[in-house]
């Protein structure tokens, strides 16, 4: 299980993340929805080790992401893709996506070749694996980036909106993708704009407003009259 307790982070005199609880257990799809700043790339940001928490606990599978000695274990059970395209602009897709697996898992170059090239058949670039960056478009691109991700075999994929930057095409071939592994059981902690494609794949959808997590429902019960419609903040955000 993925597990977020009493968790704080404050920038200057600013509270970020004020008290936020979040589990999610293998195979659930979990949305976080909020307004502009309210939080949520932090949240994900903390849950990677990348920012340092003020207060509370962050635990992947039981590893403690504040303890030094726990955060390379907590860091290999998640994958995170992000919103731009952060790809080595020097190496193919082929070589972003084996870089990890070879250097940190310690896999067999031919082996990680081999997995890579079956992940890029999953996206649909079976035959872009030898094409640089710049010479994708942005949605191959954060395809590429989904695969690398997933070339970890992480338990809980983190997605901070890997759609924002893409036209709507584009955003629509990287829903598909991640439609696909929705069904097939990944774990994903999903943070986006895109609310109706959030309530047809998510288990849960949880709302942050303010550094504050105000709901944490299931999909359906988020999106009723008297379920997330019920608070006037959820309810404004959501027209
Ligand atoms: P969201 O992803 O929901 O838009 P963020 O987590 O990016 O929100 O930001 C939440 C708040 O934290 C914002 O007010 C933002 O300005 C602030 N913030 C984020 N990162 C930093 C940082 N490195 N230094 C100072 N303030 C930051
Ligand atoms: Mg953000």
């Amino acid at each position: 299980m993925l597990k977020a307790e009493n968790v704080r982070k404050v920038f200057g005199s600013t509270v970020v993340l004020d008290g936020v609880n979040l589990s999610v257990q293998p195979g659930e799809v979990v949305s976080i929805l909020g307004s502009s700043g309210s939080g949520k790339s932090t949240l994900i940001r903390c849950i990677n080790g990348l920012e340092k928490l003020d207060g509370g606990r962050i635990t992947v599978d039981e590893f403690d992401v504040s303890k030094p000695r726990e955060l390379a274990e907590a860091r290999k059970r998640s994958g995170t893709v992000f919103q731009l395209f952060n790809l080595y602009p020097h190496m193919t897709a082929l070589q972003n996506i084996t870089l990890a697996p070879i250097q940190v898992l310690q896999q067999p170059k031919a082996e990680a070749e081999r997995k890579a090239r079956a992940l890029l058949a999953q996206v649909g670039l079976g035959d872009r694996g030898d094409a640089y960056p710049a010479q994708l478009s942005g949605g191959q691109r954060q395809r590429v980036g989904i695969c690398r991700a997933l070339a970890m075999e992480p338990r809980y994929l983190l997605l901070d909106e890997v759609t924002s930057a893409l036209d709507p095409e584009m955003t629509a071939d990287v829903l598909g993708i991640l439609a696909d592994l929705a069904r097939g059981g990944t774990t994903m902690v999903f943070v986006t704009h895109e609310i109706e494609f959030a309530r047809q794949i998510s288990n849960r959808i949880v709302f942050l407003d303010k550094g504050k997590l105000v709901v944490d429902l299931p999909t359906a019960a988020f999106f009723s009259a008297k379920g997330g419609m019920a608070v006037p903040r959820i309810a404004q955000f959501l027209s």
